[in-house]
């Protein structure tokens, strides 16, 4: 995606997710075996650590490593980009054309946003086909061809171009009417874009890369509305959507607001898991929606976008007062200033990862305590988190699961899971314990 739409892109991080897996077997019923005496929840966490055969681990580990560096690689391309837009007037060139089609305010940021996005695109876009295509290749993740992958690069481009602008010509208006408290202002107009955004993507953004449907296949959709019902969820909102069109992974996700808010299953998920693993994945999703995680989480980045805000108006400023001239920037209301604005809440965000990557950790641990409780398949559980060590790093250091996981750990996980296991003997399922989840070719 461009890096100058991640601005807009940030109302995303709402959405929350989960992951894969891949042989299929008939769907066995729930064992129900008597655990012994003293449960060792460590080995058998290990137990299920073991099922990745250690090559497959290794690989996922240098997939999920080597995402470290991508963060400073892509920061720091941004960052290099938005300066040489900067530094050569490419910035207020765009800005002269934008003026010279029309003198209408509002239109001119539209025209100037267009331009930055494109740009910004096309520069990086070494980089990005390298990350989004090539590696995935490289490590078996993607399920595309190039013709495909690059038709859903441009949609997203187009995405961005339309949503960008429709915050941005407001923020600027903002910006211009409202001298120096714009920055208070602005801040809740992301917050309420972003919001807006979450509103409209299940209907009209996420249909453009995958098709939705109700779920169908009675043997997983009763089981599932049931535990909907059981927990006050509309019943009809479960919906399946072809993921297997880009990659093999196992997903679900509550994505939408207020009321488009949605529950969704992918189809890999479907077909690589066994219905106690389906429950237990509902059941996260199911505790995401109940305990209101795409509000708390609008609110806990809402708090960071304010602070941004403030800090952006305070970097704005100083830069201007510096290298404003040489860069033939007019001042805080002239979009040309974008670039600076960029550079800066990249900067903050890229700082903040560790905050907002445990923000997100802790809502997914509280939806997976959620589902372990709702579904009571500790088992499965753990067959569905081994699934996710295809493409997730099983068992960082705590160091690196603080900085680094959006979502906790597999050891994190599973041993949530063992954990409730040990004091639920009853829900132990000898059938997923011996269910071989990865092919060892
Ligand atoms: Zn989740």
């Amino acid at each position: 995606m461009s890096r100058a739409g991640r601005l807009v892109v940030l109302a995303i991080l709402l959405s929350a997710d989960r992951v894969s897996g891949q042989a299929s077997t008939p769907v066995p019923p729930p064992g129900n075996q008597a655990i012994p005496e003293a449960f060792d929840v460590r080995a058998a966490v290990d137990a299920y650590l073991a099922k990745l055969p250690p090559a497959q681990r290794a690989r996922s580990d240098a997939y999920f490593e080597g995402g470290y560096w991508l963060l400073l690689w892509d920061f720091l391309s941004t960052v290099v980009v938005m300066w040489l837009l900067l530094r050569f007037r490419w910035s207020a060139r765009m800005r002269n054309l934008a003026e010279s089609v029309t003198h209408l305010r509002p239109l001119q940021t539209a025209l100037y946003w267009v331009q930055l996005v494109v740009t910004a695109s096309v520069v990086t876009f070494p980089l990005d086909v390298y990350e989004g295509y090539f590696r995935e290749c490289k490590y078996g993740l993607l399920n595309q061809t190039f013709g495909p992958w690059m038709w859903d690069q441009i949609v997203m481009l187009l995405v961005n171009v339309v949503l960008g602008a429709m915050l941005m010509v407001p923020l600027f208006g903002l910006v211009r009417r409202l001298g120096k408290s714009w920055w208070v202002w602005g801040a809740t107009l992301t917050v309420v874009f972003a919001a807006f955004v979450s509103l409209i993507a299940p209907v009209y953004i996420a249909p453009l890369f995958n098709k939705y449907r109700t779920l169908q296949d009675p043997h997983i959709k009763d089981p599932i509305l049931s535990m909907a019902r059981a927990n006050g969820i509309p019943a009809t909102d479960v919906y399946e959507f072809d993921a297997s069109r880009q990659s093999n992974r196992v997903s679900a996700n509550v994505s939408g607001f207020a009321g488009t808010l949605r529950i969704s299953l992918n189809d890999n998920l479907l077909k690589r898991c066994t219905l106690p693993e389906i429950e237990t994945t509902m059941g996260h999703e199911m505790g995401h929606y109940v305990l209101n995680h795409a509000y708390k989480g609008l609110v806990m980045i809402g708090v960071l976008i304010v602070i941004g805000f403030a800090l952006l108006n305070w970097g704005i400023n100083f830069g201007l007062a510096r290298w404003g001239l040489k860069w033939d920037v007019r001042g805080i209301t002239d979009v040309a200033v974008l670039p600076l604005a960029v550079i800066l809440f990249s900067f903050y965000f890229f700082l903040l990862t560790p905050v907002t990557n445990t923000i997100s950790r802790t809502l997914e641990y509280e939806a997976d305590m959620y589902g372990l409780n709702t579904a009571q398949q500790p088992d499965g559980e753990a067959n569905v988190d081994m699934l996710l060590g295809e493409y997730r790093k099983l068992d960082p250091s705590p160091f690196e699961e603080f900085i680094f996981f959006d979502h906790p750990s597999g050891r994190t996980r599973i041993t949530a899971a063992m954990r409730w296991k040990a004091e639920h003997p009853q829900s132990s399922s000898a059938e997923e314990m011996a269910r071989p989840i990865f092919n060892t070719k």
